[in-house]
């Protein structure tokens, strides 16, 4: 029974804190994410969400020092950050890495036929690699849906890359390898509004019954495109209020402070129509 319960979520993190350098920065964070589901952590500047997005994505450098994650019921600590990225969790960097020398088209091939290898494996179907020509129109195409122009498929990656072009980079590599869950870890910074739209567009469309999304942001921006069916605050290391989407309205015109105060929870039960799911411990 117990165990039927941890398939059901994708993602169930319990009681979890993560230390960075021997200094505590997740405080024993609870959340669970179903499939289809999108939610949205916010919170403000060193609140502890890009250390939440290094950890699920296996960064050597944060320390698991309580609690657990499961990812489809299994323990996710036991995988290697590329077999995260294999059995469908995927990181889209608020930094994203320039890699000098390797072009963007032959990264993402080699990427995309190792993930769908495993597929194959998984499913126990026969495995073909994708050749270069299909794979070119097939990035063409995602490329185009985001207003991204083609010659950057012969540059190396983000190499040179304005904030905007990183960003967009990042989330064609979410389309292309279409993960169960896909972490974007402010996809909004260094982005002008235009390419904002675009990206918004991309990323809602991208929600399916079977694919979630966890968006890490600080600005409700972004939340203008995509419509979240939670929305959480992080504060010090921790979930301190979870709500609907409008939270994140009432985030943009009152502060974090406003939160951080208890305010938002006595104003809410009723007249603004936000419905609290939890509330400060
Ligand atoms: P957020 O993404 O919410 O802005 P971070 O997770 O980046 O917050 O950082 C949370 C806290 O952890 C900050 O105080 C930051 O200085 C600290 N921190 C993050 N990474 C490191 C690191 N590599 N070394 C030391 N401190 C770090
Ligand atoms: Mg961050």
């Amino acid at each position: 029974m117990k165990k039927q319960k941890k398939i059901l979520s994708l993602l169930s993190i319990k009681n979890l804190s993560v230390e960075v350098g021997y200094k505590k920065i997740i405080n024993e964070l609870n959340l669970e994410i179903k499939p289809g589901e999108i939610h949205a952590i916010m919170g403000p500047n060193g609140s502890g969400k890009s250390t939440l997005a290094m950890t699920l994505a296996g960064h050597p450098f944060y320390k698991i020092s309580q609690g657990e994650i499961f990812w489809l019921g299994e323990d996710l600590q036991l995988m290697k950050p590329e077999t995260r990225l294999l059995n469908g969790i995927f990181l889209a960097f608020q930094y994203p890495r320039e890699i000098p020398g390797v072009s963007f088209i032959s990264f993402l091939r080699v990427c995309y036929n190792n993930v769908n290898k495993l597929r194959a494996e998984q499913l126990g179907k026969e495995f073909v690699p994708i050749s270069l020509y299909a794979f070119k129109s097939l990035l063409l195409a995602k490329m185009k849906s985001i207003d991204f122009p083609a010659h950057f498929m012969n540059r190396a990656i983000n190499e040179g890359f304005s904030g905007g072009e990183k960003k967009k980079s990042e989330i064609i590599q979410m389309a292309l390898f279409e993960p169960k869950l896909t972490i974007l870890d402010e996809i909004d910074s260094g982005v002008d509004i235009d390419a904002l739209r675009l990206i918004g567009g991309v990323i809602q469309g991208f929600k399916k019954s079977d694919r979630s999304l966890l968006i890490i942001t600080h600005y409700p921006r972004i939340l203008n495109y995509i419509q979240p069916d939670y929305v959480h605050v992080m504060m010090n290391g921790k979930i301190v209020l979870t709500g609907d989407y409008k939270l994140a309205k009432i985030l943009e015109k009152k502060g974090y402070a406003y939160v951080a105060g208890g305010k938002a929870q006595a104003n809410v039960n009723g007249k603004a129509g936000l419905k609290l799911l939890t509330n400060f411990s």
